[in-house]
């Protein structure tokens, strides 16, 4: 697609700097208790501290949280816990690498703990989308590979950007949501159907979580 923004070096070493800020989505999702407290806790708190990571990154919006079953494991005592997953909007002008870095940073305060693959995890960020980037490097992948398989990504973010566009297929969110519906009976191991649970509570950007 010819509007793609390709990788460089100037994205590689962040030198977006001074340029306008570009809009980004960032998936939270957590299933351990973390320094912060309990999943629900400890995405409130990933959000509040993204927003204060960067005079350069401004939160703009925030899903509800979901509550969603781990992939392919049982819930309970044989399985992991349940997740809470939610999504969040950014500005900003740190270029995607800066971005990275940050949710990284964000994850080390949390304690995340991650012994497995796909096991349970106190804090997991991942950067969905970042404009129209389209990337593979061995640190950054964009748009995320396993987003249009993620009804904990999709859903969630549908509720705050259905029509933001993936650039490496041109669907919006919610097309691939209505995708992963449609092919929902094909794909056994997408047993991670998803529950949308709002709490009532209000958090710190005024919205409903
Ligand atoms: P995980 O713990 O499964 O979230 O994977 C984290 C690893 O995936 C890190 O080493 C990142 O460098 C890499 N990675 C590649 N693309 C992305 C992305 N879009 N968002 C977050 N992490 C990514």
């Amino acid at each position: 697609m010819s509007g793609w923004k390709e990788s460089s070096e100037a994205v590689e070493s962040g030198a977006d700097d001074g340029l306008s800020p570009v809009s980004a989505l960032v998936a939270l999702g957590s299933n351990l208790a973390s320094e912060w407290g309990a999943p629900d806790e400890t995405l409130l708190r990933a959000v509040e501290r993204l927003d204060a990571i960067s005079e350069r990154l401004t939160v703009r919006a925030v899903s509800s949280i979901w509550r969603t079953l781990p992939v392919g494991e049982s819930v309970g005592p044989a399985g992991q816990p349940i997740f809470a997953n939610a999504v969040a909007t950014v500005e900003t002008t740190l270029g995607p690498f800066e971005l990275l870095a940050a949710l990284q940073e964000i994850e080390r305060e949390a304690r995340r703990v991650r012994k497995v693959f796909w096991g349970p995890r106190t804090l997991d960020l991942d950067l969905i989308l970042f404009d129209e980037l389209v990337l593979a490097s061995p640190t950054l992948t964009l748009p995320h590979p396993r987003a249009v398989w993620r009804d904990f990504v999709l859903g969630p973010a549908c509720e705050i950007v259905p029509d933001w566009r993936l650039p490496t297929t041109g669907l919006t969110l919610r097309e691939h949501r209505r995708l992963l519906g449609e092919n929902f009976a094909n794909f056994e191991s997408t047993a991670f159907w998803t529950q949308v649970v709002a709490n009532g509570d209000v958090n710190a950007f005024g919205q409903n979580v």
